[in-house]
């Protein structure tokens, strides 16, 4: 009789290249978005440096799903965690210099970089047109993959080029035109990977620029709940013709939700395209009372809200899902 042949499956930690970063094993995913929910990620990598990821990219068997993460500002990971490695961006691929010249007064930013900062750093070295970017609480890198935009202003408007990762490990840089940018969605593929930008502003008074972030920053407290557990515009605003011209909080109001609750999560009082993590929601909470919040919309006006926020992971609890195999 032959003897029966043991079948090893290594962890997923085991089948990884060394890095000189940082490799976490079941790393909960929720103190690191904005929601705070959420199952952990398989494994999470922070990489050390540019070389790093890429080597790191190059080296993982192919087979292992990667997922990139920003800040998780625009981000809803479900309860039962995300399979496969997730890669956060840190301070190290987060570099911001100034370039102005007679060519121009531009930016180059890692896609780490918070856009906040770079806001911050075009403002000191005097580059005007990237105050916007103080008014999104993500990175340079979640900007691209959204076309983030606020107060008139798009990264599409500004950018020059973007540099990108694909999956075969080859570094790409892509113009305005390659992006395919539409609303709060670019056209690149899912598993591509930032990794910088170069943005365009013009010369300016730091003081002016200074001012009008000012400006931008009183308008985002009076309007939206920043100090909340949140993930900002949760849908899309819907093409007019579709909606008579009203936005996706207009929509929602007049569908009577405003304040609505499922479990531990709200439709914020202060702004309705908001939802709320009140402090003991789950992912499933949030998730449920989006559909419901589409569902009321639907009936009410015949518009279907299309969701802004990514929702990634599966369902459920990690444990329950990792022992039936699901995924
Ligand atoms: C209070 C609040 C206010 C907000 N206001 C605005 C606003 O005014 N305008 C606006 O546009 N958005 C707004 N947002 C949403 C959010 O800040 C933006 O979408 C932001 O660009 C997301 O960046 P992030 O780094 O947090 O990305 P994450 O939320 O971490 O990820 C978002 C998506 O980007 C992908 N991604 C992240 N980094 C990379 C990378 N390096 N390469 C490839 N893909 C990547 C992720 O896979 C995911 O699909 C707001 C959010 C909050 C919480």
């Amino acid at each position: 009789m032959m003897a029966a042949q043991k079948i090893t499956t290594l962890p997923l930690i085991d089948r990884l290249p060394p890095v000189r970063g940082r490799l976490e094993v079941n790393k909960p995913l929720g103190s690191v978005t904005w929601f705070g929910v959420g199952g952990p990620a398989e494994v999470l990598f922070r990489p050390a440096d540019r070389d790093d990821l890429l080597a790191f990219l190059e080296d993982k068997p192919a087979e292992v799903p990667v997922t990139v993460i920003g800040v998780g500002s625009n981000l809803l990971v479900r309860d039962g965690g995300v399979p496969g490695v997730v890669i956060r961006f840190g301070r190290s691929l987060g570099t911001i210099e100034a370039a102005i010249d007679a060519g121009g007064a531009e930016l180059v930013c890692g896609a780490g970089a918070l856009d906040v900062n770079a806001a911050k750093a075009a403002a000191k070295a005097g580059i005007g047109g990237l105050e916007f970017l103080r008014g999104v609480p993500g990175t340079i890198g979640g900007g691209l993959r959204m076309n983030a935009g606020a107060y008139g202003k798009d990264i599409k408007d500004v950018l020059v080029w973007a540099e990108a990762v694909d999956p075969q490990g080859r570094v790409r840089r892509l113009g305005v035109a390659d992006m395919g940018f539409t609303y709060r969605r670019c056209a690149i593929s899912e598993d591509w990977i930032f990794l910088a930008a170069r943005l365009a502003g013009r010369a300016d008074d730091p003081a002016a620029i200074q001012a009008r972030m000012r400006d931008i920053q009183e308008a985002r407290l009076a309007s939206q709940p920043i100090g909340s557990r949140t993930g900002g515009s949760t849908f899309k605003n819907p093409p007019p013709d579709e909606s008579g011209a009203r936005k996706a909080w207009q929509l929602i109001e007049a569908a009577g939700c405003r304040g609505l609750k499922v479990g531990g999560a709200q439709v914020s009082e202060m702004h309705c395209n908001f939802l709320i993590n009140g402090g003991a929601a789950t992912a499933a909470d949030l998730e449920n009372l989006g559909e419901e919040v589409r569902r009321r919309v639907l009936a009410e006006s015949g518009v279907s809200l299309e969701w802004e926020i990514r929702r990634i992971g599966i369902r459920g609890d990690a444990t329950r899902a990792a022992r039936e195999g699901e995924t």
